[in-house]
């Protein structure tokens, strides 16, 4: 089936008809994408992008030292072999991404410099229309069976930076790494680091040797986990000219059932995994180290992702002199630093927030429903990717803590079986609906605080859907249980309406 054009009768301007509209090229949408092709290969589709190239999270930073924190076994494709190092920088997974839109056609279905700004669906046509900003040529209008969403959770514009006293009067420059200048001139300069993330840890090794000195002012700690850039199942594979297809296979169960394990000591013993964590360090720092100050968070281990840092290298920089971790408030920003809580202060050239992102509910799309505002935190997800009274449409929300692209994968093959259904069906629309008996259902934060617990979320938790006690209105962030329960769940138990 190919795509069709009409024009509308309010503007009178073509409006591109596909079954299938994808929003956002970054990995999940390019994911969906090949999903869509190989699993439906009669629907007709489009990729609408905001930006003027393909990637999302990985094309947005650019900072110095840019790479996953997840390993590529499992940030990678299931269908795709990765073949690089575990933890690989931006660049290497921009090429990586890049080859699976080369390798199967995909660049002649992205539509680059389209901004989608309203979605607006009409249960007469059972259609989506969708205007997007495209640049030059103004708004531009496209319409869809089906919405696949994957626009990530973040605003890509800017980055969130709270707000201090004085930073009006700091005469440095004041970076979120979200908008890195590409000039910025970093050499011979005392910086200070806001936060302790996984871009913190990333960032600091990249430019402390060149700049005179970086200090990470962090109000609270994080993990971090330490180990060799290699994977010794991968390279044993390998040596052995094990086909890649296979080494990619073998090295994901490896990764998911270490992870696994993992998680439920984190769980079960989560002093004995902090005490794993902190010998880590203290290989790099030394045993009179105060890693109780500078390391030890106040919640367990995995309530937020623990960060990696391959070959140690931010605790190397710690360990050189060239680094120093601070952990204190800020009281106010002075003309040459900060003045901390404790009466100390800090002189810095460049100040970098490091301090996470601005919670981004559907790309910031107005949704409307026949005709009302869609308010997205008043209705419940079925299966943490469809939500109550929204027709046709899924939303790709990885996971916080495992890689991202294990549920993309997944939820990609639940839109795929969802659309063939629809078409065994005869039917054109299907919406999620609260059944008789979840009348009395219990609603629940789309995640609860207690299970994982970042600023972004915390934040913006009200304006998330809300999940139910029961399936399928829940999602349990555990990919162990999802792999089995999503391909099985039963899509015609009545949540599900079709019409
Ligand atoms: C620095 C950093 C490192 C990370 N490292 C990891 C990691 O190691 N492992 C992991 O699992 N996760 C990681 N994450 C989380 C990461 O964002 C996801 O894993 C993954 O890259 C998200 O992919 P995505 O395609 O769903 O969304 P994104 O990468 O956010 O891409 C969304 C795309 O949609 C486009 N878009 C958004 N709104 C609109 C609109 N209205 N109109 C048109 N286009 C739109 C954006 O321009 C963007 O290109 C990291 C995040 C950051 C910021």
């Amino acid at each position: 089936m190919t795509d069709t054009e009409t024009n509308s009768p309010a503007t009178d301007q073509p409006v591109q008809h596909f079954d299938v509209l994808i929003v956002g090229a970054g990995i999940s949408g390019i994911g969906g994408a090949y999903h869509l092709q190989q699993q439906c290969p009669g629907k007709s589709f489009a990729i609408l992008e905001a930006k003027a190239d393909f990637g999302g999270t990985w094309r947005t930073h650019t900072y110095p030292g840019i790479r996953s924190d997840s390993d590529l076994f499992t940030f990678g494709y299931r269908f795709k072999p990765w073949t690089g190092p575990p933890i690989a920088t931006g660049e290497q997974i921009l090429t990586y991404v890049g080859e699976v839109i080369e390798d199967n056609d995909l660049g002649q279905h992205i539509r680059y410099g389209h901004h989608i700004l309203s979605a607006t669906w009409s249960s007469q046509s059972k259609r989506w229309t969708i205007v997007a900003d495209a640049g030059d040529s103004g708004e531009v209008q496209f319409s869809a069976n089906f919405l696949w969403m994957c626009q990530g959770y973040y605003r890509h514009s800017e980055g969130y930076t709270p707000r201090w006293e004085g930073t009006e009067t700091f005469k440095g420059k004041i970076i979120h790494p979200q908008n890195w200048p590409d000039d910025l001139d970093y050499s011979g300069k005392e910086i200070v680091v806001i936060g302790s993330g996984a871009t913190a840890a990333t960032l600091i090794p990249a430019i402390a040797a060149e700049s005179a000195h970086v200090t990470m002012l962090q109000r609270s700690p994080t993990y971090f986990a330490t180990g060799r850039n290699a994977n010794e199942v991968a390279d044993m594979l390998r040596e052995l000219d094990i086909p890649d297809e296979w080494t990619h296979e073998i090295v994901r169960r490896k990764v998911l059932h270490d992870q696994q394990i993992i998680v439920e000591m984190s769980r079960d013993y989560p002093d004995l995994v902090k005490e794993e964590l902190f010998n880590g360090l203290r290989e790099y720092l030394g045993d009179d180290y105060d890693i109780d100050t500078h390391f030890s968070p106040s919640y367990r281990p995995w309530q937020q992702r623990i960060a990696f840092i391959p070959d140690g290298d931010l605790l190397k920089s710690i360990a050189d002199g060239q680094a120093t971790v601070v952990t204190d408030h800020i009281e106010k920003f002075t003309t040459d630093g900060i003045l901390l809580k404790s009466g100390r202060t800090l002189r810095a050239d460049i100040v970098v927030t490091a301090t996470g992102f601005n919670l981004s509910v559907l790309g910031d799309i107005a949704f409307t429903i026949d005709g009302v505002p869609l308010d997205f935190s008043e209705t419940v997800t079925y299966q943490g990717t469809m939500f109550t009274g929204v027709p046709n449409m899924a939303w790709v929300f990885g996971y916080f803590r495992a890689s991202w692209t294990l549920r993309a994968d997944l939820i990609a093959d639940f839109v795929c079986r969802l659309l063939q259904l629809m078409d065994t069906k005869g039917t054109s629309m299907v919406t999620p609906m609260l059944r008789a008996e979840d009348d009395e259902m219990k609603l629940l934060p789309w995640v609860e605080p207690e299970n994982f617990n970042p600023g972004y979320l915390k934040r913006g938790m009200h304006l998330m859907p809300r999940q139910g006690d029961r399936a399928p209105w829940q999602h349990s962030q555990d990919y162990s249980k999802e792999k089995v329960e999503l391909p099985a769940a039963n899509l015609e138990d009545g949540a599900l309406v079709f019409k």
